[in-house]
């Protein structure tokens, strides 16, 4: 068996230590005599499971008390509807910042319950960059800011946490919670699906902050409300429990490595690796303003588009998969998680060397 180096941005390579460890107790969880997905979400062996991956999050992401942790199911994009269920409390508008393709669809839901504000857009510039704080236009009057730190498909990150005075701040985390230290008290809500940078798919992560929870609007279902789901340890309903599971395995494998800062160091490394290989070359070219280059996903053409496909096949060969990029995007988008080792990127870096030098 070889494992490849696997680019994908989602579901994403997970550590592969994490699998090794899941392979370990598949048939026996720590004497239980039984899989982590045969037993019961609230008997002992799963709420010890549970309370240590959500004790180990609050502790890598030091998450304050005043905030609550939801290990929920719907992915991110159920998000883009909880989040003006429970936020607007009362009021009827929310500002929004575009900056590309989720933040379009979490703005279109967002219009289903409320007034939208677009307060900034990068549109102009076909998403290549995130748009300056002094160029929003901020209502004072919303309910909430929604912003996406990480463009996963346009590859555009902000680099600074936006400043929204006493209007919570709320962010679509999904492509780059845990690449790096992130000052949460910032924020009033942080959601992120999981198979990007947590874990497998099937579990969302919110932390929201406690004061903003119990004013979900009267029509919505039960389980789309923050207060519940936080009242019942996000068991109000089965939750996937083996997906939170193996993101518990992910947040301990995390704290092992020397936790966020370091993650920060070696995505950083990772991402410079593959920026200066894109910089370096008349072949390789990647849109994105260099100040707002996402560490997670990134995004290139080739000089001559009729390439893509020999390229893509060539890689494959050599154990790099999934480089195809966003079919609204074409090129290629190499998207380098937590869970891509070093040697990864430096073996695609490589590559691209060698394939230029072939055909460039
Ligand atoms: C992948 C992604 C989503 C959608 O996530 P689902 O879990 O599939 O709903 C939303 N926002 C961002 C930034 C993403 O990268």
């Amino acid at each position: 068996m070889s494992r490849v180096y696997n680019f994908s941005a989602g579901p994403a390579m997970l550590p592969q230590a994490v699998l090794e460890q899941a392979k370990e107790e598949m048939l026996d969880w720590n004497g239980s005599g039984m899989s982590v997905m045969e037993m019961s979400h609230r008997g002992k062996e799963f709420m010890s499971i549970a309370d240590k991956a959500t004790s180990d999050l609050r502790e890598l992401m030091a998450i304050p008390d005043t905030y609550e942790i939801l290990f929920l199911q719907g992915g991110a994009s159920s998000q883009f509807s909880m989040v003006p269920m429970n936020l607007l409390r009362g009021k009827n508008k929310a500002d929004y910042v575009n900056t590309g393709a989720w933040s379009k669809k979490a703005i279109a839901e967002a219009k289903r319950f409320c007034d939208v504000n677009v307060a900034a857009t990068s549109e102009a510039d076909k998403f290549s960059s995130a748009p300056e704080q002094k160029d929003w236009n901020l209502n004072g009057d919303a309910a909430y800011v929604h912003y996406t730190p990480n463009e996963t498909i346009g590859g555009v990150e902000f680099h600074w946490i936006p400043e929204t005075g006493d209007v919570p701040l709320v962010a679509d985390m999904s492509s780059t919670i845990l690449s790096r230290p992130v000052d949460v008290s910032k924020y009033g809500v942080i959601y992120a699906g999981a198979q990007k940078n947590i874990g497998p798919a099937g579990l969302t992560v919110v932390i929201v902050r406690k004061d903003l929870m119990g004013q979900m609007i009267d029509s919505a279902p039960t389980m789309f409300d923050y207060k519940t789901q936080a009242d019942n340890g996000s068991m109000y309903n089965t939750p996937p429990t083996y997906a939170w599971y193996l993101a518990g395995l992910g947040f301990q494998w995390i704290k092992d490595k020397g936790g966020l800062s370091a993650m920060a160091e070696i995505n950083k490394r990772k991402a410079d690796k593959l920026y200066t290989a894109i910089d370096g070359s008349d072949f390789y070219a990647n849109p994105v303003k260099p100040d707002c280059r996402s560490w997670m996903n990134v995004p290139f053409t080739l000089a001559n588009a009729e390439l893509d496909s020999v390229f893509l096949e060539e890689a494959k060969k050599i154990g790099l998969t999934t480089l195809k990029g966003h079919r609204s995007v074409g090129g290629m988008r190499a998207s380098i998680y937590n869970a891509m080792p070093e040697e990864g990127v430096d073996a695609l870096v490589a590559f691209m060397a060698d394939f230029e030098k072939r055909n460039g």
